[in-house]
């Protein structure tokens, strides 16, 4: 019998303060296999959990859903996991980060296994505006569907220096994501 063998590979992404809060500056090619089902956990109950989904259905809204986050009630069952946390933990970052993005994919097919995001409440200068929260769901959901770091202070896969700027997402997240997942 012929073995199979993928590799499972885990890659991390971060959004910061500061250039070098970003771990990994480029991000394999790397897309989900159903698109319009991806299946996604949101900590409950918490300030940000429908900031979280507002993000998400973003993300649909401007891919004319090419993107859908179907909505688990456990982690058990999710492809993307989304936790919010007061600080991102040190062991995951230089102490800059205020959203984290780690995944798993095969190398073989270039398909996500799972992600995980964190989102932050504070950065290590203070308490973050729901603007820049808001920024930050949206990066680190741009990584969970495959977009790597963007040179283009106007993409929101931007990494923010200095200050995290409030950003929205561009025609050129777009354009990439219209390539990975072939929607033209
Ligand atoms: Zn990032």
């Amino acid at each position: 019998m012929k073995k199979i063998f993928s590799l499972i590979i885990t890659a991390m992404f971060c959004f910061g303060l500061f250039e070098n809060a970003c771990v990994a500056e480029t991000m394999p090619s790397v897309s989900w296999k159903n698109p319009t089902q991806i299946k996604t956990y949101i900590q409950p109950n918490h300030k940000y959990t429908e900031k979280m989904k507002r993000a998400c259905y973003r993300w649909s809204l401007m891919t004319h859903d090419g993107i859908i986050f179907k909505y688990e009630s456990s982690p058990q069952n999710a492809q993307i996991v989304v936790r919010f946390v007061e600080r991102i933990p040190k062991e995951l970052n230089n102490d800059s980060a205020v959203g984290i993005t780690r995944y798993t994919y095969t190398t073989n097919n270039g398909l996500f296994h799972n992600a995980e995001i964190y989102i932050a409440d504070y950065s290590k200068y203070g308490k973050l505006t729901d603007d820049e929260v808001f920024t930050s769901m949206l990066h680190e959901l741009g990584h969970a569907i495959g977009l790597g770091h963007s040179n283009n202070p106007n993409s929101i896969m931007y990494p923010s220096t200095e200050h995290v700027k409030t950003m929205e997402i561009s025609k050129e997240d777009l354009n990439i994501l219209s390539r990975k997942y072939h929607w033209k």
